[in-house]
């Protein structure tokens, strides 16, 4: 909002609200990603005239792509599909259309803006032009023209696999559904914070936003009517507000926060070795991580061994499915950087939310239920076989095992299993440990049949709750079931950790619950001695860890067999948390507002 005096545009400070998906504060200019511009000068980048050819190049080029990708889209859809392909004949026009075409050259060759700010801000003149018409045909067209604009900008971000970058810090606007390339395609030592309309708190956006310690408002209302590109925002997700044009006096109790900075690291500097219960249990506090450099992270932290690598992080920004030698360079990376620590490597998560660009991925309405990790690998072994191969012949000399995502069924396992001994006798390589990430219901409710042929388990709450409770992890509209603390839940887990400790086999909890201050009691109680977390809380669950007695916490878990409410759940876990950790968890930052 903005107050005219004395010819003086004066700022007056707002604040909007919304809910806290990952905690911290952060200040910055605002930065609309994925969606058609408003104000002319916003992110503008300017070109010299000879650039001005290979723009228009670029600008053709991404158009063919973007008709390629429609047209394959049109191809996929079956007749029983319940999309109108005609939308789809829409977007093609667009792309065709010589105002379009004309006016983006023009403001390439006359005005000298590179193609995403011309492409930008033409698309927002015909969204103008449209929305202000008046008959809902013409505004319908106003949100294909958005639709457009951001497929043909989102080749641009991930065209040459390198970060953009900014001068100044910025708070990431998301007018859609968060997702990783939000945070991937940019230099995130600029990115400040993330205010976004919709995404859950274990959406792998959220997630990888948590690990670069990058705080996440989501369901803010009507952001546009409020930001405008480029105003200063200032994030407080713990309370879940943003302050937009905030004043001196919000800025400064900003900075004088510290985000018990000061006590992780003293915490990180303490925990650079195992952890035990009070009663001299070990408990193992491993990493998840996504790309090389949070190996570092999660050495520097005393991550006991990394206990997830998200290897689909490797295909993101890139034009093309890696060929062996980028596999293997980025294990062999990993697997350096990790200094001799076990390092669990999981097969390519592909499908769900995580589509590599490149990939020919049919149209799919409930992706997350759809083709998705183990079920792309059964089919497509080839892509399969070349990450295969390059994980064995990296991991030679080193410490590590494979770990297979998605799995439903006992076969589905054995024929990934036979697959990987195969390979591995094709390279000539023994073959290496291998388990199963459970975060299928049908597999975990059976996790006993599995015992016999894996090596080790992980249990992957985040996708094992959205599957269990039917609520969906990106959707914070659901949040309120999608509860790693329903007792119905905890049951389920408590009985896989039993098993598996039965017979032998490790078993660790690699989702986001385990990372959670408030639920290490829990999960100590239920057995648990291998955590994953992501780099930045090993030394906090670690703190907590060494205040507990596992017989203790033992003892008390039973109690959730009486438990039948949420409600009832929590305040359980509130006291017992105070029983048995006194004022420990006081000390512990970044606990999330809620459980
Ligand atoms: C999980 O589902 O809990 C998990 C660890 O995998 P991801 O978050 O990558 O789906
Ligand atoms: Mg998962």
């Amino acid at each position: 909002m903005k107050k005219k005096i004395d010819d003086e545009i004066v700022k007056v400070e707002q604040e909007l609200t919304g809910e806290s998906v990952v905690s911290g504060w952060g200040l910055g200019k605002a930065y609309f990603v994925g969606r058609a511009v408003q104000q002319q000068e916003t992110s503008a980048v300017n070109i010299s005239r000879e650039a001005v050819g290979g723009e228009i190049i670029r600008f053709n080029e991404i158009r063919d792509r973007a008709r390629r990708d429609y047209r394959k889209l049109i191809q996929d859809l079956d007749s029983e599909s319940t999309v109108d392909s005609s939308i789809l004949n829409v977007y093609e026009h667009i792309l065709d259309d010589p105002a379009f075409i004309g006016q983006v050259v023009e403001t390439i060759s006359a005005k000298l803006f590179d193609l995403e700010t011309s492409i930008r801000m033409v698309s927002n003149d015909f969204i103008k032009r449209f929305d202000s018409a008046g008959t809902a045909y013409l505004k319908e067209r106003s949100s294909d023209m958005v639709e457009v604009c951001e497929k043909l900008v989102s080749y641009l971000h991930n065209e040459d696999g390198r970060a953009k970058t900014f001068a100044e810090p910025v708070v990431l606007i998301v007018l859609r559904t968060f997702t990783p390339s939000d945070i991937l395609a940019y230099d995130r030592s600029k990115i400040s914070a993330v205010i976004t309309v919709s995404g859950g708190k274990t959406s792998h956006a959220a997630i990888l936003a948590r690990s670069y310690n990058i705080p996440v408002i989501s369901g803010v209302r009507n952001i546009s009517d409020h930001i405008a590109p480029n105003d200063e925002v200032l994030v407080d997700a713990d309370k879940g507000t943003v302050f937009v044009h905030p004043s001196a006096a919000v800025v400064s109790e900003y900075h004088k926060k510290t985000h018990g900075e000061e006590i992780y690291r003293e915490l990180k500097s303490k925990w650079n070795r195992p952890v035990y219960t009070r009663d001299g249990i070990r408990i193992e506090v491993l990493a998840n991580i996504s790309l090389p450099e949070d190996a570092e992270e999660a050495v520097l932290n005393g991550a006991d061994g990394i206990g997830l690598v998200r290897t689909e992080y490797l295909l993101s920004n890139r034009k093309d499915m890696p060929p062996e030698e980028a596999h293997m360079a980025y294990y062999e990376s990993i697997l350096s950087k990790g200094r001799g620590k076990h390092t669990t490597i999981r097969l390519m998560d592909i499908g769900g939310d995580k589509i590599p660009q490149f990939f020919d991925m049919p149209q799919e309405f409930n992706p997350f239920m759809g083709w998705r990790a183990i079920r792309i690998f059964l089919e497509r072994k080839e892509i399969f076989e070349t990450q295969v191969a390059a994980i064995l012949k990296a991991g030679k000399g080193h410490d590590y095992s494979i770990m297979v995502p998605m799995v439903t069924t006992l076969q589905e396992w054995m024929e990934a299993k036979a697959f990987i001994r195969e390979v591995a006798a094709k390279v000539g390589i023994p073959m290496p440990k291998c388990g199963v990430l459970f975060e299928v219901p049908l597999a975990t409710l059976e996790i006993n049949m599995f015992m016999k042929e894996i090596d080790f388990a992980s249990i992957g709450t985040n996708d094992l709750i959205q599957y269990l409770s039917a609520a969906d992890r990106n959707n914070s509209k659901v949040n309120y079931l999608y509860n790693p603390v329903e007792p119905a839940f905890l049951r389920i887990i408590r009985n896989a950790i039993k098993i598996a400790n039965d017979n032998g086999k490790p078993l660790s909890i690699c989702g986001e619950m385990a990372g959670h201050p408030l639920h290490t009691v829990l999960l100590i109680g239920l057995g648990l001695r291998r955590f994953s977390v992501i780099p930045r809380s090993v030394p906090l669950i670690k703190e907590i860890i060494a205040n507990i007695s596992f017989a203790e916490a033992a003892e008390s878990i039973s109690h959730i067999d009486v438990i039948e409410s949420m409600d009832e759940m929590l305040e359980w876990l509130k006291n017992l948390n105070l029983r048995l950790l006194g004022d420990v968890l006081k000390r512990i930052p970044y606990i999330e507002s809620s459980v």
